[in-house]
């Protein structure tokens, strides 16, 4: 009769020390299940944000801008910007110039065009309208580097994604830009030439400009963001003096070409 006592004591002792592990690793196995969804969701959301950032890169221009009110001076552009012998620029664009150059294969064919303090001629000599930012050393006409000249093919094609991360919106450039050249826009375009303009205080011809909007090279769009989350807006720039904020520049041509 003493088994009937321990019997059913055994199978539940059995069924216990039997049922818990099972238990224990069905949870545990359920949890690492969780978990991997878990990341894989996490994954998922750090993907979309990334291709979210890249629309966004793609269709929007830099993420922010500021002006930059210390004086620049005409400067040969640096040679890890692929361009033309001789072309200069003003030198508060030649931080963005050098980003440009870094994620879109360009070559340089005019900067500033005018004359130098030592009266010497730079850039090609009234090719420009009149009005142009390339009077002042802010705009840059480019192609594609070791590109097809006057034919547009695939060589063009990241020139066609500058134009269109500059200008969006056929006349609506993304802030820095003034004014950008390309399809749409005669003697301009997919093999012809891009131009762009940095948006600038109203100068003289030949003279350089009190202050320049660039994009900070630091907050232009990486292609592989640090961090996942979008940045906070950023801060609208300091106005210049007397009051004139992010306005493009009036009285000059409506086209800085
Ligand atoms: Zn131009």
């Amino acid at each position: 009769m003493g088994e009937p006592i321990t019997a059913p004591v055994a199978p539940t002792t059995k069924t216990i020390s039997g049922f818990s592990p099972d238990a224990g690793k069905g949870s545990d196995r359920k949890d690492d299940f969780a978990g991997r969804v878990g990341r894989g969701l996490l994954a998922l959301a750090a993907l979309l944000a990334l291709a979210l950032v890249a629309a966004a890169s793609a269709s929007a221009g830099p993420a922010s801008t500021r002006i930059v009110q210390t004086a620049g001076e005409i400067v040969p552009i640096p040679a890890a910007v692929p361009h033309e012998e001789g072309d200069m620029v003003d030198s508060r664009i030649v931080p963005d110039l050098r980003w440009i150059a870094q994620h879109f294969s360009i070559y340089v064919t005019d900067g500033y065009s005018g004359p130098l303090p030592n009266g010497e001629h730079v850039g090609c000599n009234n090719c420009h309208v009149r009005g142009s930012d390339h009077y002042n050393g802010l705009a840059v006409d480019v192609v594609p580097l070791n590109g097809t000249s006057g034919k547009c093919d695939t060589t063009w094609t990241g020139i066609t994604r500058l134009a269109l991360w500059a200008e969006p919106v056929q006349n609506k450039p993304a802030l820095p830009f003034r004014w950008v050249g390309y399809d749409g826009d005669a003697g301009h375009g997919c093999g012809n030439h891009l131009h762009l303009s940095w948006n600038h205080a109203p100068a003289s011809r030949f003279e350089l400009a009190e202050w320049v909007e660039v994009f900070p090279v630091g907050s232009a769009p990486p292609r592989q963001p640090r961090q996942p989350r979008p940045k906070s807006p950023p801060k609208p720039p300091p106005g210049p003096a007397g009051g004139i904020s992010s306005v493009r520049s009036g009285g000059l041509s409506p086209r800085g070409d």
